[in-house]
């Protein structure tokens, strides 16, 4: 009888990972390390945001093509902008275009970014949430919400990061990622946080999102899942933007072997070093579990 994960790995090595200094796959690669990400038995693998660059599409082409066996491939984008239908955002087309069974899309929770940085009102922003998660759902896409800026935008203001999240479900989003943009929180905030919002939205499936900023990227994941996350994203060898994201290659091993957490990866322990190894040099190693 197979024993369902308690807990779900969502991979960015392939897109947030990408956005690391002197980090960069080619489409080959990328494909490569689809297949181990998915011979390892990650659950989700973010591939990249197509219409940010020629590369990620053309991945995206081909990566329709893939027999994979047990992970999901995703597409990110972000919710529609301001003031126009979600079918006539060119950037949420692109997403359908995409063609994968999972599209993650984040939005704004603090409202400190909804006036500055959208220049649009509270009540737009929760309709740009809701309509872009519904319409991608009626396009027969599994809707990852990915909130992001989330932890600060809860401590600035608990009740508007509430509704965003409540739009983001009302439009049918399956999983909602609490996101630590800037990797600035530690581990008590993570899992006070993370708790709340596991209350308020009993039946929600809640996952995290950690950058490592703070040099406790691995700790706040954890300490997401102690707070009742079944989701953790994050990127092999910690690849990511400024110090990184939180780091897959610590966090599974921590998940299975020390807090006794079900994985559904969680048999392939043995092959961890030379997944590692494979995504550091960019998916040129031979296969998962062979010796170099
Ligand atoms: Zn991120």
């Amino acid at each position: 009888m197979k024993t369902e994960p308690q807990v779900l790995i969502y991979d960015t090595t392939l897109r947030d990972g990408t956005q690391g200094e002197g980090i960069s796959f080619s489409v080959s690669s990328k494909l490569r390390l689809t297949e181990k990400l998915d011979q390892f038995g990650i659950d989700f693998i973010e591939g990249g945001w197509p219409g940010s660059n020629p590369r990620d599409m053309a991945y995206f082409e081909k990566a329709q093509h893939l027999r994979l066996k047990h992970a999901k491939v995703a597409a990110f984008g972000s919710t529609r902008r301001a003031n126009i239908k979600a079918q006539d955002d060119p950037q949420l087309q692109l997403l359908l275009e995409a063609e994968t069974p999972v599209v993650t899309i984040f939005g704004k929770s603090w409202l400190l970014h909804v006036e500055e940085v959208l220049r649009t009102t509270p009540d737009e922003n929760l309709r740009m949430i809701e309509e872009s998660v519904r319409f991608l759902v009626q396009e027969g896409r599994e809707v990852i919400y990915d909130a992001e800026h989330f932890y600060d935008g809860y401590s600035d203001n608990p009740e508007y990061a509430n509704k965003t999240i409540a739009a983001a479900l009302q439009g049918g989003a399956v999983y909602i990622a609490l996101c630590d943009t800037n990797g600035g929180r530690l581990v008590q905030d993570i899992k006070e946080i993370t708790a709340g919002v596991i209350d308020g939205f009993p039946q929600a499936k809640i996952g995290v999102h950690c950058h490592n900023d703070s040099g406790v990227g691995v700790a706040v994941s954890l300490a997401g899942v102690e707070a009742g996350a079944i989701m953790v994203q994050g990127t092999f060898n910690g690849f990511g933007e400024r110090i990184g994201n939180a780091n897959l290659t610590s966090i599974i091993p921590n998940l299975v072997l020390k807090m006794g957490v079900s994985l559904s990866c969680g048999k392939s322990q043995e092959n961890l070093r030379d997944l590692s190894g494979c995504v550091g040099d960019g998916g040129r190693r031979g296969p998962v579990g062979k010796a170099p």
